[in-house]
């Protein structure tokens, strides 16, 4: 523990880095080599690692050495290990070698992308990408930056979904939130998203102030797809009585099942009432890179208002990184931009820069883009391909076990690489064959409701994960079924 005559060393010393910083790398690289043989969650209980800790910091320096041991024998076993090859759980968090130096790289540099005055290289380089990025998942060109539209990586698909709620509020009401709110517009607005869209959804709806009843829920069919039939009837109910049909976001690859909604569809009503629409594609949106998946997947794109997917799931960025692109730059801007006196410069007045902090909630930004660019550059598109073709071709054989077993119920064909299944005994059953399957700690899954049904649902999706990973994961539930 810290020793208070110790001298504290300069913060910012390169030498004591370059050693500091080689320790670290190794004990991460050492923590990847050793990350198959830990249990997958942690086997701990409430306060047991707070208990641990010291009732405040210390007053003098503690060594890298002794931090480093303190969260080998505190941290590390009080945590949930999303890069294990056996983590199939919610969506998976994928990260990769090179995002991480990317990562680390822009901590390195500690610069802030709010404006493009404040770092060209970061504004361009992130627009670049995006650009990259578009093409390679085979959007539309209306979301290229030569254009009027673009692209913006944000925190997670919640920031995405909140800022294109707010941009379509500005359209909606006429470019005039920003400065005058909601005062003198009286007309209720109203948003429309699926019963099985993503919760962040209904929250965005909370925050901009149209309320969660606000918030239009539109059944799904069984396989969990948006009925577009009772969008169309909702938009029209609500218009018809004086409402106005603001918003409506659509999703490929719902949290619950990977369900597809029907874009095109959804996309033809929505522009009736000049609804914008957005399109949450966090998780499945990366297989877009695949020609083979893509169809579906942007299928209705060329006439969506915003369209966002999570690098930081399954495209081995790792978290935070949320691709966002736009087809119309000026609603988002002209909802979020702020100019106070001190960020003013000649380059944001001349109107040839993107100034990035007028396109999210927060001012200040990362050089996030530094991750992404090194991932598809170190990693080649190729690679990337390949990590989500075997993801879904062994999702593909684990529910074809699932489907040969007479005890289970595959719930659905699987959506790429997400398999959702029930014990044929019920819920209850179900459910304690999935905490029976977890406690092993050999491997992890988490549940939704599909059909009505409690699914156990696996996302194969990490960056360490293998084949034998995921038939391993179907031994243990064979063996407590
Ligand atoms: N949308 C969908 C379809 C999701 O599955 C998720 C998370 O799993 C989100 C949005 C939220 O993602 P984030 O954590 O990036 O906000």
């Amino acid at each position: 523990m810290s020793d208070q005559a110790r001298p504290s060393p300069p913060p910012f010393d390169p030498e004591r880095f370059r050693v500091e910083g080689r320790a670290v790398v190794d004990w991460i690289a050492d923590y990847w080599a050793t990350l198959a043989s830990r249990r997958v969650t942690p086997d701990v209980s409430p306060g047991v690692v707070a208990g641990q800790l010291p009732p405040g910091p210390p007053e003098g320096p503690d060594s890298l050495a002794e931090v480093l041991a303190d969260l080998d024998r505190i941290i590390v076993p009080g945590l949930t290990h999303w890069q294990h090859p056996s983590f199939f759980g919610y969506f998976p968090a994928s990260a990769s070698g090179p995002s991480i130096l990317g990562e680390l790289l822009a901590a390195g540099l500690g610069v802030q992308g709010m404006l493009w005055a404040t770092s060209p290289a970061c504004t361009e380089l992130e627009t670049k990408v995006l650009d990259w990025l578009r093409d390679l998942l085979g959007l539309p060109e209306r979301f290229a930056s030569i254009g009027a539209g673009g692209g913006v990586i944000q925190d997670s698909a919640s920031s995405g979904v909140l800022v294109a709620m707010v941009a379509a509020r500005e359209r909606a009401t006429g470019q005039r939130t920003n400065a005058a709110g909601l005062a003198g517009f009286d007309r209720p607005l109203v948003a429309y998203a699926s019963d099985d869209a993503h919760s962040s959804v209904e929250k965005a709806a909370g925050i901009i102030g149209v309320g969660r009843e606000g918030l239009r829920k539109i059944p799904v069919d069984h396989r969990g797809c948006m009925d577009a039939l009772a969008l169309a009837t909702a938009m029209d109910a609500d218009a018809a009585v004086g409402r106005v049909p603001f918003f409506v976001a659509a999703t490929v690859g719902t949290t619950a099942s990977g369900a597809i909604d029907p874009v095109a569809e959804i996309a033809a009503i929505a522009a009736r009432h000049a609804a914008w629409l957005h399109v949450d594609a966090a998780w499945a949106g990366a297989a877009a890179i695949c020609p083979e998946f893509r169809g579906e997947l942007v299928a209705g794109a060329d006439r969506a208002d915003s369209w966002g997917f999570n690098p930081h799931k399954w495209l081995l960025v790792n978290f935070d990184c949320h691709a966002l692109w736009v087809a119309d730059r000026r609603a988002i801007v002209s909802a979020l931009s702020m100019k106070p006196e001190y960020l003013r410069n000649r380059a944001s007045e001349s109107g040839a820069v993107i100034d990035y902090a007028d396109w999210q909630v927060p001012l200040g930004r990362r050089f996030r883009a530094l991750k992404l660019w090194m991932t598809l550059r170190m990693l080649g598109a190729e690679a990337l391909r390949g990590h989500i073709r075997r993801h879904v071709s062994w999702a593909s054989e684990f529910a074809d076990l699932v489907a040969a077993d007479p005890r289970f119920d595959l719930l659905l064909p699987p959506n790429l690489s997400l398999v959702c299944f029930a014990l044929k005994a019920g819920d209850d059953a179900t459910r304690e064959l999935l905490d029976r399957v977890n406690a092993t700690g050999r491997t992890f899954l988490t549940h939704a409701r599909v059909g009505g049904r409690f699914a156990i649902r696996l996302a194969v999706g990490g960056g360490t994960t293998t084949r034998d990973d995921v038939l391993a994961t179907w031994r243990v539930l064979e063996n407590l079924a």
